[in-house]
């Protein structure tokens, strides 16, 4: 590295103050990324927040209105998409029914006047690569939705690109096919080197798989962190309620700034919010995994009040597999959701008094976010 010049290797793609808009409507607004070679980084948020656009981009599907985007260091603005050094893959594969698996990968080489031998070698590799070489000569429709994402893999695959952008290509596979491909698919990247760009709404698929994850919302990147970060320490709480789970509880922020004031007591977090003045509406977000639940009585019905506990009616208990949930009904305006690991769930009944508490360290405080 020379100075602060970023160097921008093969596989790295800058985007740097793109904007698109679709007449009055904006996709993406003033955003820029960063992605390093050989990174696996999601794009994740809610259906219209602009990931597939900021993905055609890339691709050279679309064209931005203002910015500017650099594959391996190369302004790709004009490029047609044929000459990028990406690929996609799409969640409908598209691949061609009256070819054979073969002449599916091999299409894109034959088009560029690639010689035959080198075809039949790196369609070979390509097929091995998804472990798909004895399918070869099968047609396309013979194959079920797993086999047919491997082969529009394949396909991306053998064009060897330094960047292969993926939008929801596991989004048509049953859910424990799903997860296997994840599996699979972070391995692949990591063994190749090339750089993933990965567009989910499926945050359990972000954050199995990412190094890094864009968090979008309306356009624009809300949070760009690691998976540990952004469910452990998320920028907002629109990031917060879109990773993983919360409760969120509404209340004034007290003078000390390190907690609220609500209608059921006093909800402390370790982090306080200097920027957020006292007496403001904020809120606290609590993960249930982190909410612990038990009867009452073993709390002592007349316990003193504390901090960071909530006293309530069970309602709801339902057996998720690995954990148990319990929904709480606390006063007429809040339900807390707890969530504990089966074997040592505690055995409650609907009707039980319990009480929810949590440690202070779990309580992340938020400004009030209407869209959250
Ligand atoms: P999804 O998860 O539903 O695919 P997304 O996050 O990928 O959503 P985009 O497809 O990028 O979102 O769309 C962003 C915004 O741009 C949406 O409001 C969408 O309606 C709009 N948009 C996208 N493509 C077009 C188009 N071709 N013409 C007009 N508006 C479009």
């Amino acid at each position: 590295r020379t100075g602060t010049d970023p160097v921008e290797g093969p596989g790295a793609v800058v985007l740097d103050g793109v904007t698109k808009h679709y007449g009055e409507a904006t996709a993406v607004r003033e955003m820029s990324l960063s992605i390093e070679p050989g990174e696996f980084i999601s794009l994740l948020g809610p259906s219209g927040c602009g990931k597939t656009t900021t993905l055609r981009m890339i691709a050279g599907f679309e064209q931005p209105d203002a910015g500017d985007i650099r594959v391996s260091g190369r302004s790709v603005l004009g490029v047609p998409a044929y000459r990028r050094d990406v690929n996609t893959v799409f969640q409908a594969y598209a691949l061609f029914p009256h070819m054979s698996v073969a002449e599916n990968v091999a299409y894109g080489l034959q088009q560029r006047r690639t010689p035959k031998a080198e075809i039949r070698e790196r369609v070979a590799s390509a097929l091995d690569l998804v472990q798909m070489r004895r399918f070869a000569d099968r047609k396309s429709t013979q194959l079920s939705g797993g086999q047919q994402q491997r082969i529009a893999l394949a396909r991306a695959l053998v064009n060897r690109p330094s960047v292969l952008l993926l939008d929801e290509p596991l989004g048509a596979l049953d859910r424990q096919l799903r997860e296997e491909m994840q599996l699979e698919l972070k391995l692949l990247q990591s063994r190749l080197g090339i750089t993933f760009v990965f567009v989910t709404h499926d945050q359990g698929e972000a954050l199995s798989m990412s190094d890094r994850i864009a968090i979008m919302r309306d356009g624009r990147i809300e949070q760009l962190a690691d998976a540990d970060t952004v469910y452990a320490r998320p920028s907002s709480a629109y990031v917060a309620a879109f990773v993983g789970q919360q409760n969120f509880i509404e209340g004034a922020l007290t003078a000390s700034r390190d907690g609220i004031a609500t209608a059921h007591g006093i909800v402390q977090a370790t982090t306080a919010r200097p920027d957020l003045p006292a007496g403001s509406v904020a809120q606290a977000a609590i993960r249930p995994e982190f909410v612990e639940v038990a009867d009452a009585s073993a709390a002592g019905e007349d316990a003193p009040t504390r901090p960071n506990l909530v006293r309530g009616t069970l309602i709801g208990v339902s057996h998720l597999g690995e954990t148990m949930q319990y929904l709480v009904r606390v006063g007429d305006d809040l339900s807390v959701i707890a969530r504990r690991p089966t074997p040592d769930a505690p055995r409650l009944a609907v009707g039980d008094e319990v009480v929810c508490s949590w440690r202070t360290e779990s309580v992340q405080l938020f400004a009030l976010d209407a869209a959250a």
